[in-house]
Order: C-alpha cells, then sequence, then structure tokens
C-alpha cells in the first residue's frame, strides 16, 4: 500500500530519517517545515496521512491539527502526532486534538510503519463503506421512486396532456397548462432514469464491436450536431477487438457522454472527438473529447454523484449512469477538464473478458 504522506516537522534531521524510512516503503513524503507551509502544502493535491510534529515553531501542530479537523476539505485525513515528551503524549490523549495516533520520539520505526499502516488501511475501509452504503441507499431510493412516483405521475402527465388537448388556443389558463406539462416532462424524464439507473447493473454482456456502437450513438446526434455547427473527429484505431458489453447499457453510456458534450460547446470552436486504442496492459480505451466550456476543479470530484450539478452537466443522473455502467463492465472512467478550454473523459475497458 502506497500512499502520499505529509510530513510536518521542523527538525531537519527527523525530516530526513522520516522521509528515508517512509520513501523505503514505497510512500510518497511530502516534507514542510511548520503550519504555514504545511497549509501551503495542503492547498495542493491533499496527502492520504499526515504525520505531525506536536512542537513547531510558530502555530503549533496541535493547533494545526484541529485547524485541519476545522475544515471539511482536510477533515477526514489520518493525523499521527510527533511527541517528545510523556506530557505531550498524555495531551494528545486527552486533549481533543483531532489527532487519530501519536508516536513519541526516538521513533522506533517499525512501530511508525505499523501504526501508518494501520491507518491507511482503516482510511480504505471507510471511503469504500461510504461509498457503498451511498450506493445502497440510492438503490433503495430507486425503488421507493419508481414505486411511489411513477404511478400518479403517469396519471397527472396522462390527464394534464388530454385537457391541454381540448384546450381553446385563447384560453386564459393555458400558460399555466404548458408550465405544468413542462414540469411533468422533467419528471417523467427524471423517474425514467432513475429506472434506467437501476438498469445498469443488470447486463447483458456479449462481445461487440464498440466502434459500431460508437458510430450508431454518434449518428442520433446528426441533427443537433449538424445544427449547432460541431465537427466530429474519430480517430479510431484500425480492426478494434470485441469488448464484452451490454449494446443497450453502454450505448446509453456513451449517448449520455455525447449528449453532455454537446451541451457544453456553447463557445467559437466546437469538435468532438472520440478516439480508441488498445494499451499495452491489455485495456480498450476510448477517449471522448470535447471543446466545451469545462468543469471546475472543485465540482468535478463530484460529478458521477446523483443530481450533480455544474454549470455544464446535470442536474440528473446521466454521468451517474455512465459510472455505473462502465463500473459494471469491470472498467473504469477518468475525466480530465479545463474551465473554457474543454473536457476528456477516458474510460478504460478490460480487454480479456471479451475473449
Ligand atoms: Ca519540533
Amino acid at each position: 500500500m502506497s500512499a502520499t504522506i505529509l510530513v510536518v516537522e521542523d527538525e531537519p534531521g527527523i525530516q530526513e530519517l522520516l522521509k528515508f524510512n517512509l520513501g523505503q516503503q514505497g510512500h510518497a513524503v511530502r516534507v514542510a517545515g511548520d503550519a504555514d507551509e504545511a497549509m501551503n502544502s495542503l492547498r495542493g493535491e491533499l496527502p492520504d496521512l499526515i504525520l505531525l510534529d506536536w512542537m513547531l515553531p510558530g502555530v503549533a501542530g496541535v493547533d494545526l491539527a484541529r485547524r485541519l479537523r476545522g475544515d471539511s476539505r482536510t477533515k477526514d485525513i489520518p493525523i499521527i502526532m510527533l511527541t517528545a515528551r510523556a506530557e505531550e503524549r498524555d495531551k494528545v490523549l486527552g486533549l481533543e486534538t483531532g489527532a487519530d495516533d501519536y508516536i513519541t520520539k526516538p521513533f522506533d520505526y517499525k512501530e511508525l510503519s505499523a501504526r501508518v499502516r494501520s491507518l491507511l488501511s482503516k482510511k480504505i475501509a471507510s471511503a469504500e463503506l461510504a461509498k457503498k452504503e451511498k450506493t445502497q441507499a440510492l438503490d433503495q431510493m430507486v425503488d421507493e421512486v419508481s414505486h411511489e412516483v411513477r404511478n400518479p405521475l403517469v396519471s397527472i402527465g396522462g390527464f394534464a396532456r388530454r385537457v391541454a388537448k381540448n384546450m381553446a388556443v385563447d384560453d386564459p389558463n393555458r400558460p399555466y397548462m404548458e408550465i405544468i406539462l413542462k414540469n411533468v416532462v422533467t419528471l417523467e424524464r427524471m423517474v425514467n432514469e432513475l429506472i434506467e439507473l437501476k438498469g445498469a447493473s443488470v447486463a447483458f454482456q456479449e462481445p461487440i464491436d464498440l466502434h459500431d456502437l460508437i458510430r450508431t450513438t454518434i449518428d442520433q446526434f446528426a441533427e443537433d450536431i449538424h445544427a449547432r455547427n460541431v465537427t466530429v473527429h474519430l480517430e479510431l484505431m484500425e480492426n478494434p477487438p470485441r469488448i464484452a458489453a451490454d449494446r443497450q447499457n453502454f450505448g446509453r453510456a456513451l449517448f449520455n457522454l455525447f449528449e453532455n458534450s454537446l451541451e457544453a460547446m456553447t463557445g467559437p470552436e466546437r469538435k468532438l472527438a472520440v478516439a480508441t486504442e488498445v494499451t499495452r496492459d491489455d485495456f480498450f480505451v476510448i477517449r471522448i473529447s470535447d471543446s466545451g466550456c469545462g468543469i471546475g476543479q472543485d465540482k468535478i470530484k463530484n460529478i458521477y454523484d446523483p443530481f450533480f450539478t455544474s454549470k455544464t452537466y446535470g442536474p440528473g443522473l446521466g454521468l451517474t449512469f455512465v459510472f455505473r455502467t462502465v463500473q459494471n463492465h469491470n472498467g473504469m472512467i477518468t475525466v480530465e477538464s479545463k474551465e473554457g478550454q474543454g473536457t476528456t473523459f477516458t474510460i478504460r475497458l478490460p480487454i480479456r473478458a471479451g475473449r
């Protein structure tokens, strides 16, 4: 298990030793000499764990720990306090410092690495559990919504359309009726998406030609592509392997991605590119890039969440469906985006399963 560890320690000798020992266990180590440097370092990519010296020049380690616990961005990073004396150790234990563990100097490196390993695996386990619970909660919600909302919605929609059809063109209530119908359509779409999302996990997989699926899915947007003046670049590899996939679900996932990309392209440059390749480690890769308005870095990590909304994508379940579908194909999806420049979704699917 290799992780990124931030060491906050002012003594150069201890910094070096920690860096060396943790580095030998395969961890990437970042070093900060005081609280300010630590805060600077935490502005970038977050570490998986922090080793924090109790006695720091300026802001004390214990105050920094409290500050990190109070910040939603850093509150879940495990912290091990490094203490020099027994009284400090007692304070770590007795006070609400926010530290998860402590270790007394001089360190026994075996002990230190055991503590680090234990905290890291706890962190991974709790993240996985949280994800699983979230998924289960969503599945339950899908069931409830599809039962409790669908039926009344069918009658509301049905009768509203019937009333609207028989309404005179100059009926004063017509504008209100149109608002009702517009909202009925929104709700119907949401319920359908929820039901589809449930279907993402019930898959019938057979070896298929994904290039064919990519082309036919893009063809469904032919009118839209023309109307929006979008150029489409297909850079598809020759002789692609057949991949085990559920045609309907995977097609729907591609549809959602293309739909998002097209909607994101509101600026003068409108290019949608789809490229495929096979990697050395036997993955079939599909890369979908648009020159759209992009997604902010603060939002990108929540992009697959149900009903997530950004300026570009959502609100809805479109990307949640994509994520679930790729997962159910034992694949991975990653996204890179620059605001104002565009977004690239990369799907990696294992090839072997299809052979
Ligand atoms: Ca110190």
